[in-house]
């Protein structure tokens, strides 16, 4: 699936400027539903060139290959039971509350991101009861992670830690592919700032049976299928508006 590492804004990002992101999302927005549990269309799996060429790449771990072959089938019954699991209402509540968030322009962004995040837990209930993820998993703690300058503010005043000006030009997704460059909140193996960790976090969930894909592979990038969260990252968007994005790390270097 969108299997690519790219969290968050990036995501979306990648490829697409914020303003036509915006513009997409406004004009779609009146139909957009939370289908949070649908992998996209070309999203959702990744290619056969993809896959006959991560197979036949001697740096690719050979279990890795063995999954490849069957995480897309798994992970669309993967999806298909976290979505059997959230009944109607709750999802047409859901709807309604991004809608809410999207739409109260005038008001703070902090207090829309926070509400936001609340609606990523909620939606992500059913998820979690499906999805590997788990609090001290930690893999995708080590792939870029695209935050807002909003975000980093909040992460900020949660932290004690000083936010580093960030230039407007400076938007950099980044792309990690080792374990040597870790969040800077992650410590001794777990987020030390779970209960405010940003958007792009909590919007990171892996549709396979364990975390095997996620774990880096120098020089690799290897697929993972992850839910589709993405009327989320692009509310997140439509709220944050131009603010600068860039990688944690950005915000907070660690020295
Ligand atoms: S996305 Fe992968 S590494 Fe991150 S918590 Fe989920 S299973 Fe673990
Ligand atoms: S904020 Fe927390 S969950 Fe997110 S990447 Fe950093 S350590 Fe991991």
């Amino acid at each position: 699936m969108a299997g690519r590492r790219i969290p968050l804004a990036a995501a979306i990002v990648a490829g697409l400027a914020i303003d036509k992101v915006k513009d997409i999302f406004v004009t779609d927005y009146p139909q957009c539903p939370l289908e949070v549990c649908e992998p996209p269309a070309g999203e959702g799996s990744y290619s056969d060139q993809d896959f006959e060429r991560l197979a036949l790449d001697p740096r690719v771990p050979a279990r890795v290959r063995v999954r490849l072959k069957v995480a897309n089938e798994q992970a669309q019954e993967i999806v298909g039971r976290a979505r059997a699991r959230m009944p109607e209402s709750e999802q047409r509540e859901q709807e309604a509350r991004l809608r809410a968030i999207v739409g109260a322009r005038t008001s703070p962004k902090e207090g829309r991101i926070r509400a936001l995040y609340q609606l990523a837990e909620d939606r992500g209930r059913a998820i979690a009861m499906e999805a590997p993820c788990k609090r001290g998993c930690a893999h995708c703690c080590h792939i870029g992670v695209t935050v807002s300058e909003t975000e980093a503010r909040l992460i900020a005043k949660a932290s004690g830690r000083r936010v580093t000006h960030v230039p407007m030009t400076t938007f950099s997704h980044r792309q990690i592919l080792d374990y040597e460059n870790p969040c800077p909140f992650l410590r001794a193996g777990e987020c030390s700032i779970y209960e405010n960790r940003p958007l792009a976090c909590r919007t990171q969930c892996s549709a396979d049976v364990d975390s095997l894909l996620c774990e880096l592979v120098p020089e690799v990038e290897i697929p993972v299928p992850y839910f589709d969260l993405t009327p989320l990252k692009a509310a997140f968007v439509a709220v944050c508006g131009n603010d600068v994005y860039a990688d944690i790390r950005d915000f907070f270097p660690t020295l």
